[in-house]
């Protein structure tokens, strides 16, 4: 398949080259969009053919759900069968648009291919001004998983999506990074049982501060429970060569990897760390205090990983709380073994 590449700019979005991007998705083909979280791959959210057609770009288990991209209320309201509680409301007043996803019963406009069959649906807003642009040119929902071949490192770069697509689908928008850099957090308000099913660019704790019986479903502490999020499931995010995650204070993190002979191996850690060590192959997340920044660096430094002549891959993690427990998250299921220092 020819992929058309469509060069837009976020803060000047050329009219003739959206059109471009909205007749191939009205053809029922897939478009890889930018989107603030991840560049999405992006088909008709009502369309079952589309839907296949995502599927099988990505290379993607058929049981794990999509979630629907929508620009307005009236969209979201048309896509779910569920009432919009004070609850509910108080969370989308607050994070909508943005990088969080919410699980709602869905309305029979949502093909079952959609849902994997599940009788809920993942929806969010986006806050990117191309993605939404596109929906609203559209006139329907976009069903948009992240534009990678399943099992590699979400892309956060226009050229990520080329390198694992080119050729299986019909046009990529070639846009700029994406700025949050990890997938969505979701949240399950399809009952009262509030849930958080999978970590993402939101925290535990600024949900929290709108509606403090948030909490995380017991699947994300213990792997032996079944996910209700399918995804969950997946092996995720994993670069080429074999990768240990390693995880402690700076001290003892420090003293670990200076035992070690770095001369093969590629460092992916932080400031605070590789300023202390004379790793010859490095890639720095940022601060270790700074976890926007990291967040905007990891699926980009796994990617980059790939370029660099090592044998394997250390990577270092962050403290738990706040969107350190998303950076953990993902840098767990990128590595191929872990390992505390105490
Ligand atoms: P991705 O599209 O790669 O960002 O992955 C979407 C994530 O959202 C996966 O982990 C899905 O399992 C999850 N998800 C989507 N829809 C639902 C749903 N209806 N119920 C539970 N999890 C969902
Ligand atoms: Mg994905």
């Amino acid at each position: 398949m020819n992929t058309q590449l469509i060069y837009l700019k976020t803060d000047h979005i050329s009219e003739n080259k959206l059109l471009k991007a909205v007749k191939i998705l009205q053809e029922d083909h897939c478009v890889a969009i930018p989107t603030e979280t991840v560049y999405g791959l992006a088909a008709n959210a009502l369309s079952e053919l589309a839907i296949k057609r995502i599927f099988e770009a990505k290379g993607r288990p058929s049981d794990n759900p999509l979630i629907v991209h929508v620009s307005n209320m009236d969209m979201l309201k048309r896509c779910i069968q569920q009432d919009l509680s004070i609850r509910i409301t108080a969370i989308i007043d607050a994070f909508w648009p943005g990088p969080l996803t919410l699980v709602f019963k869905k309305s029979e406009l949502i093909p079952e291919v959609v849902s994997a069959h599940l009788d809920t649906v993942g929806i969010r807003w986006p806050a990117h001004p191309i993605a939404l642009a596109l929906i609203e040119a559209s006139g329907f929902p976009l069903a948009a998983p992240s534009a990678n071949v399943s099992g590699r490192p979400s892309p956060t770069k226009a050229e990520h999506v080329l390198h694992d697509l080119n050729g299986k689908i019909a046009g990529i928008i070639m846009a700029e990074q994406s700025v949050v850099g990890v997938e969505s957090t979701v949240l399950d308000v399809s009952s009262d049982d509030f849930r958080i099913l999978r970590k993402g660019g939101v925290s535990l704790e600024s949900l929290q501060q709108i509606d403090p019986s948030i909490t995380y479903d017991d699947a994300l502490a213990h792997p032996e429970l079944t996910p209700k999020s399918p995804g969950q499931k997946y092996k995720h995010y994993a670069p080429s060569k074999p990768m240990l995650a390693l995880s402690g204070n700076i001290e003892s993190l420090v003293s670990h990897l200076k035992t070690m002979n770095l001369e093969h191996i590629l460092l992916i850690s932080v400031d605070e760390i590789l300023n202390q060590l004379n790793a010859p192959y490095h890639l720095s997340l940022g601060s270790l205090h700074d976890h926007e920044v990291a967040m905007n660096r990891l699926f980009d430094c796994l990617r980059e990983s790939e370029t660099i002549p090592v044998d394997s891959i250390i990577i270092t993690g962050f403290d738990d709380a706040g969107l350190g427990a998303t950076l953990n998250d993902r840098i767990g299921k990128a590595s191929s073994q872990k390992l505390t220092i105490i």
